[in-house]
Protein backbone atom coordinates (compact mmCIF):
# COMPACT_ATOMS: atom_id res chain seq x y z
CA UNK A 1 0.00 0.00 0.00
CA UNK A 2 1.47 3.23 -1.02
CA UNK A 3 1.98 5.48 2.13
CA UNK A 4 3.39 8.46 0.50
CA UNK A 5 0.39 10.58 0.66
CA UNK A 6 2.55 13.89 2.22
CA UNK A 7 2.09 16.72 -0.05
CA UNK A 8 5.22 18.59 -0.40
CA UNK A 9 3.96 21.78 -1.79
CA UNK A 10 1.27 21.91 1.33
CA UNK A 11 3.02 24.26 3.72
CA UNK A 12 2.85 24.41 7.29
CA UNK A 13 1.85 27.35 9.15
CA UNK A 14 1.84 27.56 13.02
CA UNK A 15 -0.65 29.15 14.80
CA UNK A 16 0.29 32.07 16.85
CA UNK A 17 0.33 30.46 20.10
CA UNK A 18 2.55 27.57 18.74
CA UNK A 19 5.01 30.66 17.02
CA UNK A 20 5.49 32.14 20.54
CA UNK A 21 5.67 28.59 22.05
CA UNK A 22 8.70 27.99 19.66
CA UNK A 23 10.40 31.93 20.27
CA UNK A 24 10.01 30.86 24.80
CA UNK A 25 11.95 27.81 23.99
CA UNK A 26 14.58 29.27 21.79
CA UNK A 27 14.88 32.83 24.48
CA UNK A 28 14.73 29.84 27.54
CA UNK A 29 17.96 28.06 25.64
CA UNK A 30 19.63 31.87 25.20
CA UNK A 31 19.13 32.88 28.62
CA UNK A 32 20.35 29.32 30.15
CA UNK A 33 23.34 29.84 28.57
CA UNK A 34 24.18 33.06 29.63
CA UNK A 35 22.87 33.01 33.20
CA UNK A 36 23.16 29.10 34.24
CA UNK A 37 22.09 29.96 37.41
CA UNK A 38 18.38 31.22 36.09
CA UNK A 39 17.64 27.58 35.22
CA UNK A 40 14.89 27.11 37.73
CA UNK A 41 12.83 29.80 36.79
CA UNK A 42 13.45 29.06 33.10
CA UNK A 43 12.01 25.66 33.35
CA UNK A 44 8.87 26.75 35.08
CA UNK A 45 8.62 28.54 31.98
CA UNK A 46 8.61 26.14 29.82
CA UNK A 47 6.59 23.44 32.14
CA UNK A 48 4.06 26.42 31.88
CA UNK A 49 4.32 26.51 28.30
CA UNK A 50 3.76 22.87 27.87
CA UNK A 51 0.69 22.59 30.11
CA UNK A 52 -0.93 25.43 28.72
CA UNK A 53 -0.36 23.64 24.97
CA UNK A 54 -1.65 20.36 26.83
CA UNK A 55 -4.65 22.51 28.10
CA UNK A 56 -5.39 23.59 24.15
CA UNK A 57 -5.75 20.23 22.97
CA UNK A 58 -7.86 19.25 24.85
CA UNK A 59 -10.74 21.92 24.10
CA UNK A 60 -12.26 19.87 20.56
CA UNK A 61 -13.06 23.50 19.61
CA UNK A 62 -10.01 25.55 20.41
CA UNK A 63 -7.94 27.11 17.21
CA UNK A 64 -5.22 28.03 19.56
CA UNK A 65 -3.20 24.70 18.35
CA UNK A 66 -3.87 25.53 14.41
CA UNK A 67 -6.85 26.08 12.14
CA UNK A 68 -10.24 23.79 13.30
CA UNK A 69 -13.42 24.45 11.19
CA UNK A 70 -16.14 24.54 14.10
CA UNK A 71 -18.98 26.32 11.92
CA UNK A 72 -19.22 26.02 8.28
CA UNK A 73 -18.47 28.70 5.96
CA UNK A 74 -20.86 32.01 5.99
CA UNK A 75 -21.31 31.62 2.00
CA UNK A 76 -22.93 27.90 3.03
CA UNK A 77 -24.81 29.52 6.16
CA UNK A 78 -26.54 32.03 4.00
CA UNK A 79 -27.61 29.34 1.69
CA UNK A 80 -29.77 27.83 4.84
CA UNK A 81 -26.90 24.77 4.96
CA UNK A 82 -26.23 22.43 8.53
CA UNK A 83 -24.43 19.87 8.69
CA UNK A 84 -24.98 16.59 10.33
CA UNK A 85 -21.77 14.90 10.80
CA UNK A 86 -21.60 10.88 12.14
CA UNK A 87 -18.46 9.44 14.09
CA UNK A 88 -17.03 6.19 14.88
CA UNK A 89 -18.77 4.03 12.38
CA UNK A 90 -19.22 2.42 9.89
CA UNK A 91 -21.19 -0.02 11.58
CA UNK A 92 -23.19 -2.76 9.86
CA UNK A 93 -26.34 -2.45 12.07
CA UNK A 94 -26.69 0.64 12.89
CA UNK A 95 -25.55 2.83 10.11
CA UNK A 96 -27.87 1.03 7.63
CA UNK A 97 -30.59 1.99 9.30
CA UNK A 98 -29.43 5.59 9.80
CA UNK A 99 -28.84 6.12 5.71
CA UNK A 100 -32.68 4.97 5.65
CA UNK A 101 -33.50 7.51 8.28
CA UNK A 102 -31.22 10.12 5.94
CA UNK A 103 -33.23 9.48 2.87
CA UNK A 104 -36.42 9.82 4.28
CA UNK A 105 -35.66 13.92 4.90
CA UNK A 106 -33.19 14.20 1.73
CA UNK A 107 -30.44 15.05 4.02
CA UNK A 108 -26.87 14.37 3.38
CA UNK A 109 -24.16 13.72 5.90
CA UNK A 110 -20.85 13.38 6.59
CA UNK A 111 -19.58 10.03 8.25
CA UNK A 112 -16.06 10.10 10.01
CA UNK A 113 -15.17 6.79 9.86
CA UNK A 114 -12.46 4.70 11.35
CA UNK A 115 -9.95 3.30 9.19
CA UNK A 116 -10.03 -0.40 10.35
CA UNK A 117 -14.09 -0.49 10.94
CA UNK A 118 -13.91 0.90 7.24
CA UNK A 119 -11.59 -2.09 5.77
CA UNK A 120 -13.89 -4.36 7.40
CA UNK A 121 -17.40 -2.73 5.79
CA UNK A 122 -16.31 -1.83 2.42
CA UNK A 123 -19.65 -2.79 0.97
CA UNK A 124 -21.28 -0.02 3.48
CA UNK A 125 -18.83 2.22 2.83
CA UNK A 126 -19.71 2.67 -0.85
CA UNK A 127 -23.27 2.71 -0.26
CA UNK A 128 -22.50 5.35 2.42
CA UNK A 129 -21.31 7.61 -0.63
CA UNK A 130 -23.94 5.86 -3.74
CA UNK A 131 -26.77 7.40 -1.35
CA UNK A 132 -24.64 10.89 -1.72
CA UNK A 133 -22.73 11.30 1.73
CA UNK A 134 -19.33 11.79 2.04
CA UNK A 135 -16.27 9.29 4.20
CA UNK A 136 -13.77 11.52 6.28
CA UNK A 137 -10.97 10.42 8.40
CA UNK A 138 -11.90 9.98 11.27
CA UNK A 139 -8.06 7.74 12.34
CA UNK A 140 -6.93 4.67 11.70
CA UNK A 141 -7.65 2.93 14.89
CA UNK A 142 -9.70 5.54 17.47
CA UNK A 143 -6.26 5.06 19.69
CA UNK A 144 -7.71 5.90 23.28
CA UNK A 145 -4.35 7.92 23.93
CA UNK A 146 -4.40 9.94 20.71
CA UNK A 147 -3.80 13.19 22.05
CA UNK A 148 -0.04 11.86 23.76
CA UNK A 149 0.81 10.34 20.41
CA UNK A 150 4.39 11.30 18.91
CA UNK A 151 4.70 12.82 15.29
CA UNK A 152 5.21 9.30 14.03
CA UNK A 153 2.44 7.83 15.25
CA UNK A 154 0.35 10.16 14.53
CA UNK A 155 1.29 10.49 10.56
CA UNK A 156 0.90 6.87 10.60
CA UNK A 157 -2.59 7.12 12.27
CA UNK A 158 -4.21 9.41 9.92
CA UNK A 159 -2.10 8.33 6.65
CA UNK A 160 -3.53 5.13 6.78
CA UNK A 161 -7.04 5.94 6.58
CA UNK A 162 -6.64 8.34 4.11
CA UNK A 163 -5.17 5.23 2.29
CA UNK A 164 -7.91 2.90 3.47
CA UNK A 165 -10.76 5.34 2.82
CA UNK A 166 -9.45 6.65 -0.77
CA UNK A 167 -8.68 2.83 -1.44
CA UNK A 168 -12.85 1.99 -1.05
CA UNK A 169 -14.45 4.72 -1.87
CA UNK A 170 -12.26 6.42 -4.55
CA UNK A 171 -11.79 9.51 -2.88
CA UNK A 172 -9.34 10.72 -0.78
CA UNK A 173 -10.65 12.57 2.61
CA UNK A 174 -10.47 16.64 2.78
CA UNK A 175 -11.32 16.74 6.57
CA UNK A 176 -9.91 15.03 9.73
CA UNK A 177 -11.63 14.75 13.16
CA UNK A 178 -9.27 14.00 15.79
CA UNK A 179 -10.65 11.03 18.29
CA UNK A 180 -12.88 12.10 21.38
CA UNK A 181 -11.72 15.96 19.60
CA UNK A 182 -8.24 15.29 21.44
CA UNK A 183 -4.93 16.41 19.93
CA UNK A 184 -1.83 17.74 20.12
CA UNK A 185 0.77 20.55 19.41
CA UNK A 186 1.86 17.83 16.47
CA UNK A 187 -0.85 16.95 14.37
CA UNK A 188 -1.19 20.51 12.85
CA UNK A 189 1.68 19.98 10.65
CA UNK A 190 0.66 16.52 9.83
CA UNK A 191 -2.74 17.82 8.63
CA UNK A 192 -1.04 20.34 6.08
CA UNK A 193 1.81 17.73 4.92
CA UNK A 194 -1.95 15.65 4.22
CA UNK A 195 -4.04 18.35 2.71
CA UNK A 196 -6.33 17.75 5.76
CA UNK A 197 -8.17 20.27 7.56
CA UNK A 198 -9.28 19.75 11.18
CA UNK A 199 -12.91 19.88 11.72
CA UNK A 200 -14.82 19.88 14.98
CA UNK A 201 -18.17 20.70 15.44
CA UNK A 202 -20.39 23.84 16.53
CA UNK A 203 -22.77 21.82 18.84
CA UNK A 204 -22.85 17.86 20.33
CA UNK A 205 -25.16 15.92 21.94
CA UNK A 206 -22.49 13.53 23.93
CA UNK A 207 -24.55 11.09 22.51
CA UNK A 208 -21.69 8.35 23.47
CA UNK A 209 -22.51 8.64 27.21
CA UNK A 210 -26.14 10.39 27.33
CA UNK A 211 -29.04 7.86 27.23
CA UNK A 212 -32.16 10.32 27.25
CA UNK A 213 -33.19 11.25 23.80
CA UNK A 214 -34.66 14.67 24.95
CA UNK A 215 -31.97 15.78 26.39
CA UNK A 216 -29.94 14.62 23.29
CA UNK A 217 -32.07 16.50 20.92
CA UNK A 218 -32.42 19.67 22.82
CA UNK A 219 -28.50 19.70 22.71
CA UNK A 220 -28.80 19.35 19.30
CA UNK A 221 -31.18 21.60 18.51
CA UNK A 222 -31.85 24.19 21.11
CA UNK A 223 -30.44 27.41 19.13
CA UNK A 224 -29.96 25.97 16.49
CA UNK A 225 -28.79 28.23 13.29
CA UNK A 226 -27.70 28.03 9.71
CA UNK A 227 -24.00 27.09 9.27
CA UNK A 228 -23.61 24.62 12.41
CA UNK A 229 -22.30 21.55 12.23
CA UNK A 230 -23.60 18.81 14.53
CA UNK A 231 -22.23 15.91 16.17
CA UNK A 232 -23.64 12.34 16.49
CA UNK A 233 -22.26 8.80 16.57
CA UNK A 234 -23.24 5.62 14.17
CA UNK A 235 -20.58 3.63 16.47
CA UNK A 236 -20.22 3.87 19.97
CA UNK A 237 -22.93 5.15 20.84
CA UNK A 238 -24.54 4.82 24.21
CA UNK A 239 -28.28 2.73 24.16
CA UNK A 240 -31.16 4.23 25.04
CA UNK A 241 -33.44 2.45 27.72
CA UNK A 242 -34.90 0.53 25.02
CA UNK A 243 -31.49 -1.11 24.12
CA UNK A 244 -31.47 0.86 20.85
CA UNK A 245 -28.55 3.27 20.03
CA UNK A 246 -29.49 6.77 20.50
CA UNK A 247 -29.29 7.70 17.14
CA UNK A 248 -32.21 6.01 16.17
CA UNK A 249 -34.77 8.30 18.01
CA UNK A 250 -32.51 11.47 17.96
CA UNK A 251 -31.37 12.06 14.15
CA UNK A 252 -35.30 11.76 13.21
CA UNK A 253 -36.38 14.17 15.49
CA UNK A 254 -33.30 16.64 14.78
CA UNK A 255 -33.65 16.40 10.94
CA UNK A 256 -37.44 16.99 11.84
CA UNK A 257 -36.19 20.05 13.30
CA UNK A 258 -33.67 21.18 10.95
CA UNK A 259 -36.42 21.22 8.32
CA UNK A 260 -38.81 23.32 10.68
CA UNK A 261 -36.18 25.49 11.10
CA UNK A 262 -35.96 26.06 7.17
CA UNK A 263 -31.91 24.76 7.24
CA UNK A 264 -31.06 21.43 5.36
CA UNK A 265 -28.49 19.37 6.23
CA UNK A 266 -25.26 19.11 3.41
CA UNK A 267 -21.76 17.34 3.43
CA UNK A 268 -18.95 19.24 5.18
CA UNK A 269 -17.24 19.17 1.60
CA UNK A 270 -20.32 20.48 -0.14
CA UNK A 271 -20.68 23.48 2.25
CA UNK A 272 -16.91 24.69 1.42
CA UNK A 273 -17.48 24.64 -2.27
ZN1 LIG B 1 -14.72 9.16 17.62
Amino acid sequence: MNMQTDNPNARWRPSALIGASFLLHGAALAAVAIRPAWWPQVLAAIVANHLLLTVCGLVPRSRWLGPNVTRLPAKAAARGEIAITIDDGPDPVVTPAVLYVLDSYKARATFFCIGERALRHPELCREIVRRGHTIENHSQHHRFGFSFMGMGALRRELAQAQETIAGLIGRRPAFFRAPAGLRNPLLDPILAGLGLRLASWTRRGFDTRTSNPDVLVRRLTKGLRAGDILLLHDGNAACLEDGEPAIYQVLPLVLEHVRNAGLHSVTLDEAHR
